[in-house]
């Protein structure tokens, strides 16, 4: 299953129509949390239970939640109860800080299962409630992949944007004989800040994917977003007081920012892992052996690192290399990746970790880049054994980098949250231009015409002199 998110080109109205269907689903989650807030203050049991959950919501009758579908309705009481289960179920097994779901949202995703929606190019209609007309929208994009495999489209906003996100059951690639990934053939993967990805390949061959456009965004938005409450704390409404129209947009710029901040990285990290399995396919890497770090990330390490690791978001980047990897042929494995960067790959010996890139052994004088080398003690954990040769490590690297699209990774784009260069407050961005004149001599306040008459300067006109002519 892969799933694609595609940009809506909608008329007011239906973007009116849009938003109350996200409205509806709204209610429905929240009037199941009510209900069962209510069977539990009079001693009922909570109805947990899917079909149970149903049957609730057939005697409210149609038209209870607006143009909501009631197969709609159904699949988010279907998420309640999904929640609901997963939560008891964790707390079975002793884990007593997970909780039942109990926060309501003005605005939940609606999702459209098969024969719910009906592509019509670009256009897509949806099912509305019985009695209702079918919603109409329009995508930005064609889909990007065949209509008959699409299984389902789900509507949903960010800030104040829609988008739809379509999932569609998309077979594994095939190739032809002798060219698809063999298994034999293993790589290990090491996740990291600097670089989301470093590959160690058989044959001595690395893959570096640099993520320092990502890091540099999460910086960014968080110098601004820090910024931006400052100066907004002051505007807040006080308690028991209504918010502003001012008060309003500041919110919903700061949800749009927020929105922008979150795909922009996620964009990027799809592009990392994309090249990662464009790199494995080209040399047949049939498996990948990725090491997997959050069993450390819980520790505390301090706000500063805390706040790296938060932005890190490694899980969704293990599961997108994942997902792509699934799509391509490739088999990965999740090990521990404990002490892999400060283990020497040629002669299996710790060595301190390594500050810089460069890592090198001090007892057999090997070195090589630090993350690769991460990589090849990873690959040695998964199946296939060791990768490395003892000669030269690595022979090859290829350098990539994620997040291209980013502002400010080129010289022509720089990024208008970031601060001026050093020298010029406010200076022009781009190329270096031709000093102004020095002072006094500037060409527009001479004012010498051919007649060789000096004509009144601005200062002059302002102090009222005349000049006798
Ligand atoms: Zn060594």
């Amino acid at each position: 299953m892969r799933t694609a998110r595609v940009g809506l080109r909608l008329t007011p109205a239906q973007r009116r129509r849009c938003f109350g269907l996200l409205v509806a689903a709204g209610d429905v989650w929240a009037c199941a949390l009510d209900m069962n807030r209510w069977r539990r203050q009079r001693g009922l049991h909570a109805i947990t239970n899917f079909q149970q959950l149903c049957r609730e919501l057939h005697k409210a009758g149609p038209g209870a939640f607006g143009e909501l579908n009631s197969t709609c309705a159904e699949g988010v009481l279907r998420r309640y109860s999904e929640a609901w289960f997963a939560t008891a179920k964790r707390r079975q097994s002793g884990d007593a800080t997970a909780r039942y779901p109990r926060r309501k949202r003005r605005l939940l995703p609606v999702r459209f299962r098969y024969r719910y929606f009906a592509f019509d190019g670009q256009r897509l209609r949806l099912a509305t409630a019985r009695g209702c007309p079918p919603l109409w929208v329009r995508l930005d994009r064609p889909v990007p992949y065949p209509v008959e495999q699409v299984r389902s489209v789900t509507l949903l906003n960010e800030g104040r944007r829609l988008f739809m996100e379509v999932t569609a059951e998309v077979p594994v690639a095939t190739y032809e004989r002798g060219c698809g990934p063999d298994p034999g053939r293993v790589a290990g993967v090491d996740p990291g800040v600097i670089h989301p990805f470093a590959v160690a390949g058989p044959g001595g061959e690395g893959l570096v994917v640099s993520g320092r456009a990502i890091r540099a965004e999460s910086h960014l938005h968080l110098k601004d977003t820090k910024y931006r409450r400052r100066k907004m704390a002051a505007r807040g409404p006080k308690p028991g007081q209504a918010g502003s129209r001012r008060w309003r947009k500041y919110r919903a710029r700061q949800r749009k920012l927020e929105a922008r901040h979150k795909r922009r990285v996620r964009q990027a990290q799809h592009e990392a892992a994309k090249t990662v399995i464009g790199w494995a396919v080209q040399r047949r890497v049939g498996t990948l052996v990725v090491g997997d770090p959050r069993g450390v990330l819980d520790l505390k390490a301090g706000r500063r690192h805390n706040q790296r690791v938060r932005d890190w978001r490694v899980g969704y980047l293990i599961r997108c290399l994942k997902d792509k990897a699934e799509q391509a042929g490739i088999r990965v494995v999740l090990v521990d990746e404990r002490g892999t960067s400060s283990t020497c790959p040629a002669c299996e010996r710790r060595v301190p970790k390594p500050t810089g890139r460069i890592f090198t052994c001090l007892h057999c004088g090997f070195s090589g880049h630090r993350d690769l080398v991460g990589g090849a003690n990873i690959a040695r954990r998964g199946p296939g054994g060791p990768i490395t040769t003892k000669t030269k490590f690595p022979v090859v690297i290829t350098h990539r980098r994620a997040g291209r699209h980013l502002p400010g990774t080129g010289p022509a784009r720089r990024d208008p949250r970031r601060r001026p260069h050093h020298g010029t407050v406010n200076g022009p961005i781009g190329r270096p231009r031709p000093a102004p004149p020095p002072s006094g001599e500037s060409l527009a306040l001479r004012g010498s015409t051919n007649d060789g008459q000096t004509r009144p300067t601005k200062v002059d006109a302002a102090l009222g002199s005349r000049i006798p002519g």
